[in-house]
């Protein structure tokens, strides 16, 4: 019995259960005919029956309706001492302080009664009473068999306790993090706004629609413009990021090809590759089938790996290659650059993270491409991941499935 209990308390956090299970094993192994396993409230210091074995409902609902108070009869008697107490006979007039409902358990033929408190390290969690048809004193062995189920009875409050308690704080965080993706998303797009006019004055100035503008000035502003581009892109990522976790970001599933994101992605690289003398490499395999997915996405994951492969490597050669297998495509862009720890190679993929601070703080950035990168491969049901050889290089590879049908949840 000791071992089912054991087995009841370690494999189900349902406390009714557990407790079932111990108030029943307990009535039979103690050679009695009822019992019940209360819980004790710290709030208003009394005892509320949680389980029961042989007892009328009548009893369990008066009980429910006046529990039983700390130090008031058997139960909080024994809880106060922390010790078993037992009343041998319930129709000794003298028991009448020692059994709140004396009267209705004479009546249903009960003579004598053992509670024993549910303690845990000297914390009262509750108590297990047994009433007993026979009267007379219960057995060593008794009251010690229903001290175990005791202990075994508060380690099953405890952890439905703890349980609750750890489902509750979760659910707080859960709520905190909610509040901060929402707050971040309406920032960013607050910040985008005027940004954006920035950018669109600054065009208009540098289109002459305003008249001449002298050579000195013509220099600030495209600074200007580079900067300004720089911080929407900044913006633009902690919005996606925020969006993502928001839960308010849904992908536009259309039909694409991949050769053309490929090529896109190469015209707007080219010139920067050209610029720290890299040769590009772009590979795509013939007849690649028509995708299904969210485009524009796609390039910004595609333009954040080349653009990553560019930046970090400052000689020898980046390469693109593309194809298809198993209904996916296979997309790897790997670079000749400085590579990546084996420790941090899952690490990048987290938000803000960084791989090597120093030369990452050199070569600026926020540590969200990958991250973002990552969300949107898995919504559309891929995977990302990285192969890298410290002073060799990296390759990040991505697969999609060609035909992306529906947007994952909780990604
Ligand atoms: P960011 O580049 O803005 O810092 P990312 O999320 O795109 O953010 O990259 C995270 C980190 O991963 C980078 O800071 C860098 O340490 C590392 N990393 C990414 N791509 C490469 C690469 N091709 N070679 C070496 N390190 C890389």
């Amino acid at each position: 019995a000791l071992a089912e209990v054991g087995q009841a308390v370690s494999s189900t956090l349902d406390q009714q259960t557990v407790l079932t299970t111990i108030v029943t094993r307990a009535v039979q192994i103690s050679g009695t005919e009822a019992g019940v396993i209360y819980e004790y409230d710290e709030g208003d210091q009394a005892f509320h029956p949680m389980a029961a074995h042989g007892v009328t409902e009548k009893l369990i609902d008066d009980t429910r309706a006046a529990p039983i108070q700390l130090g008031e009869s058997a139960m909080g008697r024994a809880a106060l001492t922390r010790a078993p107490f037992q009343v041998p006979d319930l129709r000794d007039e003298r028991s009448i302080v020692l059994a709140k409902r004396r009267s209705e358990l004479v009546q249903s033929g009960y003579r004598s009664l053992l509670a024993v408190p549910l303690l845990l390290e000297e914390r009262i969690m509750g108590g297990l009473v047994v009433w007993r048809k026979e009267p007379g004193e219960f057995a060593e062995e008794v009251v010690h068999l229903l001290q175990t189920f005791a202990t075994q009875s508060s380690l099953a409050i405890q952890n439905a306790r703890l349980f609750f308690e750890i489902e509750e704080r979760g659910r707080q965080l859960e709520i905190a993090s909610r509040h901060k993706s929402q707050f971040l998303a309406n920032m960013s797009h607050e910040l985008r706004t005027p940004l954006n006019a920035i950018l669109g004055y600054t065009e208009l100035i540098l289109d002459r629609i305003y008249g001449e503008v002298p050579e000195k000035v013509t220099e600030v502003l495209d600074r200007v413009t580079v900067s300004g581009n720089h911080l929407l892109g900044l913006i633009n990522n902690v919005l996606d990021l925020a969006k993502i976790e928001a839960g308010q970001l849904a992908l536009t599933l259309t039909d694409y090809s991949m050769k053309d994101v490929v090529q896109n992605v190469t015209f707007a690289m080219e010139s920067l590759a050209a610029e720290k003398r890299l040769a590009l490499n772009v590979e795509v395999s013939d007849g690649l089938p028509v995708g299904r997915g969210d485009e524009q996405r796609i390039t910004q994951v595609l333009l954040n790996l080349a653009g990553n492969a560019i930046k970090f490597c400052e000689a020898g050669s980046v390469g693109i290659r593309v194809s298809a297998e198993n209904g996916a495509f296979l997309v790897a862009v790997s670079d000749t650059g400085p590579g990546i720890a084996k420790s941090e190679q899952e690490e990048i993929f987290g938000e803000f993270h960084q791989a090597d601070s120093s030369t990452s703080k050199k070569k600026g950035g926020t540590g969200l491409g990958l991250a973002i990168a990552r969300k949107f491969v898995e919504m559309h049901g891929g995977r990302i991941w990285v192969d890298s050889d410290p002073g060799k290089g990296s390759t990040f590879w991505f697969t999609l499935p060609i035909r992306a049908e529906q947007q994952r949840e909780g990604v």
